[in-house]
């Protein structure tokens, strides 16, 4: 089986990180540096009546199997492609009565895979499966507990003829899934809906700001060049979230993936400086102090308030929030940024779209400030305030940031992917509408309060 391709990577020896990949040739800004299936994947507990168990789309009505009643999928299509992975899981089910936990499954997928293909199912793989790390030995007390719970439920769960594994063997799997795991997510790139092991990816080591983004698109990843790549150097993407303060980083990164950041942005702390700068009319230490604390006090409240789905309550936090802030943190500050995000969106969300293109503005000039001109969140971000300025009626702004994020997303997603096929569609759209309001206001306007009347209007509104 040849899937991907790997003419543009090689291994090589990153030194202090280990193995790493890099350029074979030179890449330009949006190349596919490779494609990549999934070794295994499973979708999360949570979602396995909801999401498709073979393409990971999420649907309404999925086909349930006959003999497990667990895995789910969109139609025959989608069961027979992923026929040969279930298989063993099918039998396995129905022998304990119950699906186990999502690791334990994916541990099973890897290790039937393993006995089926051996560690490598392609020609482009580069390294086998069973000797990605593991980092078992750095786990914490805590980890480790729950490592041994799971390596009991597998050892109940897993047969292959007779073959057994020993309780080390299995951890070894845990421990590759633990810190290589990679999350999936819906084709709108919504909501997390599954973890896969892709073992070329595995190899790409972190850096801050990377010189590569990873998407999934139609069930593959791509690793996607957002710089100028010469031949020879390194590839790098990013483990964790930029918006965070490098020593926060550092600490997640060590705590999740087991080594300390020594990017350049971390060892010269780029950027920490605008992720707490204050308002430019130089507030007292103590009105920094008041505010950051009560920042910092509001968000906690505005994200118990999220989780009970109460919005009005998150308004009203948030509101609070950002007039506290108002003249003593700038918008790079990290807790006005936070503040800023939630509140656009669910007023997006409540239609309340004039309040929230103010806030949606404020927010994406906050992270052009932060952000690698070509990251996948910052594209996101533009496209939804574009699309919350278009509701709201500015159809200028509107139009300029969803043109905006056509050009990120067309490097950091493709031309292909669902994301950036909606963008150019709403990107159409509203220079139509930005023509129409060019030449006579008075008709855009009456155009639009009619659409806005109409019964469509209301799916149309909170499509994005
Ligand atoms: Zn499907
Ligand atoms: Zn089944
Ligand atoms: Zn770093």
């Amino acid at each position: 089986m040849t899937v991907g391709n790997m003419e543009s990577a090689q291994l090589f020896d990153a030194g202090k990180k280990g193995r790493g990949l890099r350029a074979t040739k030179e890449l330009s800004v949006g190349d596919v540096v490779f494609a990549e299936p999934s070794f295994s994947a499973v979708v999360f507990d949570s979602l396995s009546t909801q999401v498709c168990h073979s393409c990971f789309r999420r649907q309404a009505n999925l086909h349930r199997c006959a003999q497990c009643k667990f895995a789910h999928y969109c139609d025959r299509t989608c069961q027979t492609a992923c026929w040969d992975e279930h298989k063993q899981e099918c039998g396995a089910i129905r022998k304990v009565g119950r699906a186990p936990s999502e690791s334990v499954r994916l541990a099973a997928r890897v290790l039937w895979r393993i006995h089926k293909d051996t560690g490598i199912a392609s020609d482009s793989q580069l390294v086998s499966v069973d000797q990605l790390e593991d980092h078992v030995s750095d786990l914490s007390e805590e980890d480790l507990k729950q490592m041994k719970t799971n390596v009991q439920s597998f050892q109940e769960y897993w047969s292959y003829g007779r073959k057994k594994h020993s309780a080390e063997e299995i951890s070894h799997i845990f421990g590759i899934i633990k810190c290589n795991g990679f999350t999936l997510s819906d084709q709108r790139g919504l909501q997390a809906v599954g973890v896969g092991l892709f073992p070329n990816l595995c190899l790409v080591n972190h850096d801050c700001w990377p010189n590569c983004t990873v998407i999934l698109n139609n069930g593959k990843i791509e690793l996607r060049a957002v710089e100028k790549i010469p031949e020879g150097q390194e590839l790098t993407v990013s483990y964790v979230d930029f918006l965070n303060l490098s020593a926060d980083r550092q600490k997640k990164l060590k705590e999740n993936f087991f080594f300390e950041c020594s990017c350049e942005h971390c060892s010269k702390h780029t950027k920490d400086d605008l992720m707490m700068a204050l308002a430019d009319s130089k507030p007292s230490a103590d009105k920094v102090k008041e505010v950051t604390a009560f920042s910092k006090d509001s968000l906690e409240k505005i994200e118990g308030a999220r989780v009970n789905m109460d919005y009005h309550e998150v308004v009203k936090l948030c509101r609070e929030c950002v007039e506290k802030q108002k003249d003593v943190l700038a918008d790079t500050h990290l807790y006005t940024l936070r503040v800023l995000s939630t509140a656009s969106e669910v007023l997006s969300y409540q239609q309340q779209f004039s309040e929230a293109a103010v806030l949606a503005r404020r927010m994406v000039e906050g992270y052009m400030k932060l952000f690698h001109p070509y990251n996948a969140q910052l594209g996101m971000a533009i496209m939804k305030a574009g699309v919350t300025h278009w509701h709201a009626g500015q159809i200028e702004e509107g139009h300029s940031l969803l043109c905006q994020a056509f050009g990120i997303l067309m490097v950091t997603h493709g031309p292909n992917h669902a994301i950036t096929q909606d963008l150019e569609l709403m990107r159409e759209q509203t220079e139509v509408e930005l023509k129409m309001f060019r030449q006579s206001k008075d008709r855009y306007h009456s155009m639009r309060e009619a659409a806005l009347k109409s019964p469509a209007a209301d799916e149309k509104v909170k499509g994005v």
